[in-house]
């Protein structure tokens, strides 16, 4: 029965002149997500709102899925648009609403009005007092419950008439391009793709690095990277993944360094390879899903160790966060299924028995040094041999 869906977004982050660029990417990433649902629809800004219209027939929980996935709404009303006619007609309007979206009327009910257009010849009060006795008339069982209705009706007098009861959350944040674009170090686990979901709530689009070392690791675990990046994707928007061979440097590393340090040196150059192409793309930051003491390299050491090398700033979106919270936002965006598929990584292979967990840089610093005949060769080629993808979410 609706063909509109009003779409509430907070008020707070759009000030001034941001609240052009605001709008404009909400409404673009609105778009985006409604590709994913059938049927045809046309989203409108109109005086400090935003509609989504349905032009064809389409399937209620498609369309609240996908606007499920736009960061920067609050709020999802499906809205009944009637022109104004005079108050007569008003109330048959919110009559009819009442009887088709709740069948049994046995529940209590408060009107909310609001007259956004002062030349409407009743005031908000006079409209909660009228339109709450017509509905009272209309259906005896229903009770007036002004402290804790069980359905609260908002009828806002605007251009047209909006009359909604229902208001479905939204998952907040900001909308995607509206904070700049970041690097994220994805990997198959389960930490990065909820770490490059939680910068993209707050409005930073994304761009994905994934190292991999064929034939220690298959296809089928690059595929499943491809995969995490589309789910991703739903969110965030399009996602440039860099694939990046890393077998050489591994290779190297192992030759020549002390094996407990391996992870270590690993990630320092994961780290200076998703800087270059961070820097190629206009990134301002690395993301990875590192959180505090999770494993041997995610120790404040460890971590200290592996920023040194960076010189754009690293974000850590989970460092907070204990495993069973990262897994629970994993499942909610429906990136869990996927994340613990068993193929191998590229860290676990070359992984020591007993790894460091408090590195100290001069020591890390004196090893890398061994490295100085190749690596930068090495470097330069995985740099130029790397595989650029891009992801997007799948269309309805
Ligand atoms: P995840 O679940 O994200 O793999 P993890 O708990 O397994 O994390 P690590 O393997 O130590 O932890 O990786 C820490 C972080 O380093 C990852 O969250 C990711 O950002 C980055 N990272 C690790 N391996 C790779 C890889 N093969 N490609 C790209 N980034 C990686
Ligand atoms: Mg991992």
């Amino acid at each position: 029965m609706y063909k509109s869906f009003l779409i509430k977004y907070a008020e707070i982050a759009i000030k001034g002149k941001n609240r052009y660029l605001f709008e404009d990417a909400l409404v673009g990433q609105i778009k985006y997500a409604l590709r994913a649902a059938e049927g045809e629809f046309a989203v409108r800004r109109l005086q400090g709102r935003i509609y989504v219209d349905a032009l064809s027939d389409y399937d209620y929980d498609e369309v609240i899925e996908a606007l499920s996935r736009v960061f920067g709404i609050v709020g999802i009303c499906p809205v009944v648009l009637a022109e104004d006619e005079g108050f007569d007609k008003l109330a048959e309007d919110v009559i009819a609403y009442m009887d088709s979206v709740y069948p049994d009327k046995r529940m209590t009910f408060k009107v909310n009005a609001r007259r956004a257009r002062k030349n409407y010849p009743m005031n908000s009060m006079e409209l909660n007092a009228a339109l709450g006795e017509k509905i009272l008339d209309a259906f005896p069982e229903i009770k007036v419950d002004v402290h804790h209705p069980s359905v609260l009706l908002c009828v806002e007098i605007r251009e047209k008439i909006n009359i909604y009861s229902t208001e479905i959350k939204g998952p907040g944040g900001m909308p995607v391009g509206t904070n700049g674009r970041a690097m994220l170090l994805l990997s198959g686990g389960i930490d990065s793709p909820v770490a490059g979901y939680m910068i993209a709530k707050r409005g930073v689009a994304i761009d994905a690095t994934y190292f991999h070392a064929p034939p220690y690791t298959s296809e089928r675990a690059k595929q499943k990277v491809v995969d995490l990046a589309k789910i991703l994707s739903a969110y965030a928007g399009p996602v440039r993944l860099h694939v990046v061979n890393f077998t050489e440097i591994q290779l190297y590393i192992y030759e020549k360094c002390p094996h407990e340090e391996l992870t270590i040196l690993m990630r320092r150059y994961m780290m200076r390879i998703a800087e270059h192409f961070a820097g190629e793309n206009k990134c301002l930051g690395l993301v990875t899903g590192e959180s505090i003491g999770q494993v041997a390299s995610q120790t404040m050491q460890s971590l200290a160790a592996t920023d040194a090398v960076c010189r754009m700033p690293v974000y850590r979106p989970l460092i907070g966060f204990d495993k069973s919270e990262i897994i629970e936002i994993s499942e909610k965006i429906g990136a869990y299924e996927t994340s613990i598929q068993p193929f191998e990584d590229c860290c676990t292979i070359f992984v020591a028995k007993h790894p460091v967990t408090k590195p100290n840089l001069n020591v890390i610093e004196r090893s890398e040094q061994r490295l100085c005949e190749k690596i930068d060769r090495l470097v330069q080629t995985a740099v130029e041999t790397a595989e650029h993808i891009r992801v997007a979410a799948e269309e309805g």
